[in-house]
């Protein structure tokens, strides 16, 4: 068994869409960044490549690649589901923090793990998701931006 953690945070601003855990949010802002900004799939494709003693999303989706622009998490998780493969491991579960003031997360939750559970190939209660507020303290708690933490466990083939 191998265990990782990962780490993400993105600036919200507006006139960019609110993806979070591969699923579209309705919002008035969204999480900037060269790809689609999505923190918690990025925390956790960290927590996955960690695992595995592979490094970091920046060495393996550099933000200097054209080709990663506007990308989603879903295109991360199928290169890193390879890399674990070649490695002889597999995702065995994943869980996660995700810090936002606004929107709520809690209607959204289900559709996030369903989505999450359906790229990574786990089951639906392999893959946690836990919604917290920074209660109104620092850049996340005035709405100004959004962070996730995960940690992934992987098992042999
Ligand atoms: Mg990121």
């Amino acid at each position: 068994m191998r265990v990782g953690i990962g780490f993400d945070s993105h600036r919200l601003i507006e006139g960019r869409k609110l993806i979070l855990g591969l699923v579209e949010i309705p919002f008035e802002r969204g999480l900037a960044g060269h790809s689609d900004g999505d923190v918690l799939s990025h925390a956790i494709a960290d927590a996955l490549l960690g695992a595995a003693g592979l490094g970091d999303i920046g060495q393996h989706f550099p933000d200097s690649d054209p080709a990663w622009s506007g990308a989603s998490g879903a295109v991360f998780f199928s290169r890193i589901l390879e890399l674990l493969r070649e490695k002889g491991y597999r995702p065995a579960s994943v869980d996660t923090v995700v810090i936002l003031e606004r929107p709520k997360l809690a209607p959204h939750r289900d559709a996030i793990r369903q989505a999450l559970a359906a790229a990574l190939g786990l089951d639906c209660d392999a893959v946690n998701i836990k919604a917290k507020t920074a209660e109104g303290l620092g850049e996340i708690g005035h709405g100004q931006a959004a962070a996730a933490h995960a940690i992934a466990v992987l098992e042999p083939l």
